[in-house]
């Protein structure tokens, strides 16, 4: 009877600290990935926003960092900056470090006539950004910037609705462009509160907006406030995403205090050995400056992670929230900005490669991957035999020789 318990034991605890197995040896390619999430949200207030007291008193988010209360949408100047910083930095290839947006596709605004809603490139009238979308343009034909999924509103419209509706003051403070509520760090977009169908038709909604904005679909994602179900992530396979992000972080507001972490990371094991289209990437560094008072160390912390990320065979993958890069406090943002610009530069120094999760997924099932780049594309194999990689040249699918453990680039018209 012990054998059989300490068996089941055993089993139990390979099932929960499982992997998902990869094609390639992430020691030897040592990748980077950046995750960085809430691009294109219109939130939380507008720049020329000035809260009192009274106000913050009566919007009351629920578990919210002080930080936050300086966040906003990004502006041209915000992204362009970035990518100077990004493009800085080559890789073993000659790339420069890719920044990996999740972007939120749309912004809900109350008016005296009822409820707009707005989807990028548009935005609620509160927060214009004059010459943004071509800043972003120009940063993904540099090669610095890709564009992924983080959802659509952010948090749950319904629940906004329903609370601001009838509230005169938090109706004009909507109106003026402020996307907090009452208790809206607990309005999760896919909590179990969320209607399935309003579900189903956002995600096709942000997922034809993305498509229609990008020119491409999306391939990885990254659910709001980390609160999704198994029904999501069948969702996500069915528009073609390939890629799920932060697993690890997988919050269940509801969960048994007790026995939830358990069976989430059982349920998690479960998921990486069963799952064959969606890949896990799990953020294993964090570059959250503006979240911690000794910015130093953290900057220390993050690369020592990417080191210990590549000697137990991982790629290495730093979440880095947009609060860090832009902000009605210029202060804060100068740090943000200038903690990534201090990591990279200690990356730089350890012969990396910056691939994003598209990349990583691609990789990580078949050993070969390609991704557009600017007017180039980029096969990789870090097989050791020659393999065919399957890429899109001018619109078509085609298929590339790419020799052993090499990395060729093809000249797009
Ligand atoms: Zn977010």
């Amino acid at each position: 009877m012990r054998l059989q318990i300490a068996l089941l034991l055993i089993i139990i605890s390979l099932i929960m600290f499982a992997g998902q197995g990869s094609m390639v040896d992430w020691r030897a390619i040592q990748s980077v990935a950046i995750h960085s999430d809430d691009w294109g949200l219109c939130g939380f207030l507008p720049e020329s926003m000035i809260l009192d007291e009274a106000q913050i008193e009566l919007i009351n988010p629920g578990n919210f960092p002080p930080v936050y209360w300086t966040s906003t949408l990004e502006d041209s100047n915000d992204v362009n900056e970035l990518a100077s910083v990004l493009a800085k930095y080559l890789d073993r290839d000659g790339n420069p470090a890719v920044f990996q947006a999740n972007y939120i596709t749309s912004s809900l605004q109350s008016t005296p006539d009822g409820w707009l809603e707005y989807d990028i490139p548009e935005f609620h009238p509160a927060y214009q950004r004059p010459g943004m979308w071509n800043a972003v343009n120009s940063a993904i034909e540099a090669g610095v910037w890709v564009p992924e999924l983080h959802g659509t509103w952010h948090y749950n419209p319904l629940q906004m609705k329903s609370i601001v509706t009838g509230n005169r003051k938090l109706e004009e403070l909507n109106n003026a462009g402020l996307l907090l509520f009452p208790d809206c760090m607990s309005a999760f977009e896919l909590g179990l509160e969320a209607d399935r169908k309003v579900i189903e038709d956002d995600l096709d909604r942000s997922v034809g907006i993305f498509k229609d904005l990008f020119g491409t679909l999306p391939h990885s994602m990254i659910a709001p406030d980390y609160v999704w179900y198994r029904n999501d992530e069948n969702l996500w396979k069915s528009t073609g995403l390939r890629a799920v992000q932060a697993k690890i972080e997988q919050r269940r507001p509801n969960q048994n205090k007790y026995t939830g972490h358990v069976m989430k990371m059982f349920e998690r094991g479960i998921r990486r050995i069963s799952e064959k289209q969606l890949y896990y990437i799990e953020r294993n560094c964090r570059l959250e400056s503006l979240q911690h008072s000794d910015r130093d160390a953290t900057i220390s912390k993050c690369y020592d992670d990417v080191l210990t990320s590549w000697n137990r065979g991982e790629p290495a993958v730093v979440e880095t929230h947009r609060i860090n890069f832009v902000s009605t406090d210029p202060d804060l943002q100068n740090i943000g900005l200038s903690a990534l610009d201090n990591l990279l530069s200690k990356i730089e120094t350890q012969d990396v490669t910056w691939l994003c999760d598209d990349e990583i997924a691609q990789l990580s099932k078949t050993g070969t991957s390609s991704r557009i780049f600017g007017d180039q594309v980029i096969c990789r194999n870090y097989t050791h035999s020659r393999r065919l990689v399957i890429a899109e040249i001018n619109g078509h699918k085609e298929c590339i020789y790419v020799p052993a453990r090499e990395v060729v680039r093809i000249k797009l018209n």
